[in-house]
């Protein structure tokens, strides 16, 4: 099996060296892990949410040393890439710059807000619960339609902060996923949300019926932020896309997608954020 979004201690609010993340990986019996970590972006203020560029360089080298010294694991090198407005250029030349095997392109700001981030939860009340939703699938139907991305990380983030929409948001859903599908990317299904607080997976099942009537493809991954949470909450969540239809997941070379088949996962990793 696969994880394919790991972090590290190198985006400021991980812990652990890549390679024990690889260890973990190879010692829970998986055949590949991807790294996405958090795209460097100068002049954005977000101190705790990523490396400065000058660290970039540590980051693919350490990922290509791991690959030397741990030829029993295939080790894939992406990138979580914001979908920013204001940042386009540097991310497009970025993701341009590097032999990438994925890019998972997310949407953590709506706006100038992080509200992907506990810290900055606050602005929740002044920005409001109904327009964050709407605002963030506006995005995503932007990101998926920019060409600049393999898969669509973790689709409906929103509900991280743990307020649901007052409103119908089932259109914008459906216009995402429609934007996903037009650009043939796949979805990143996600662990993560059942360490935090939705309490389950991104996106929900009901999305990801709807993602599986529309033929598009899955990735999978923990969102890994520490060694321990590599593969973390696979049981359920394989168990969940084999009874929506889903035999198959998403591996990517070089950023050449192909499948593989969705073996269960046996064993329970209770990982506590
Ligand atoms: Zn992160
Ligand atoms: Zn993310």
């Amino acid at each position: 099996m696969i994880d394919y979004h790991a972090h590290s201690r190198l985006c400021r609010h991980g812990e652990g060296e890549i390679y024990e993340y690889v260890e973990t990986a190879i010692a829970r019996g998986l055949s590949e892990i991807g790294f996405a970590e958090h795209i460097p972006i100068p002049g954005l203020d977000d101190p705790t949410g990523r490396m400065d560029i000058e660290e970039w360089d540590l980051y693919v080298n350490d990922i290509f040393r791991a690959r030397e010294k741990y030829p029993e694991i295939t080790i894939r090198f992406g990138v979580e890439a914001d979908y920013l407005p204001p940042f386009l250029d540097h991310v497009t030349k970025l993701v341009g710059g590097y032999p990438f095997d994925f890019v998972i392109g997310s949407v953590h700001f709506v706006d100038g807000w992080d509200f992907s981030n506990p810290a900055l939860r606050h602005h929740l009340d002044e920005f409001g619960v109904d327009r964050l939703y709407r605002r963030y699938y506006e995005l995503i139907v932007e990101a998926a339609d920019a060409g600049l991305f393999d898969v669509i990380g973790h689709l409906d983030l929103p509900k991280k902060t743990g307020v649901r929409p007052g409103i119908d948001i089932s259109q914008y859903v459906e216009e995402a996923l429609q934007a996903v599908k037009r650009n043939d990317l796949a979805l990143d299904v996600n662990t993560s949300g059942l360490r935090k607080e939705p309490k389950e997976i991104y996106p929900a099942e009901e999305i990801l019926q709807r993602a599986f009537a529309l033929q598009i493809p899955v990735s999978l991954g923990s969102d890994a932020h520490k060694p321990r949470e590599i593969a973390a909450g696979f049981d359920v969540t394989i168990d969940m896309l084999q009874s929506i239809g889903y035999n198959r997941v998403c591996v990517f070379e070089k950023r050449r997608r192909t499948l593989i088949t969705l073996e269960a996962w046996p064993e329970k990793i209770a990982s506590k954020a």
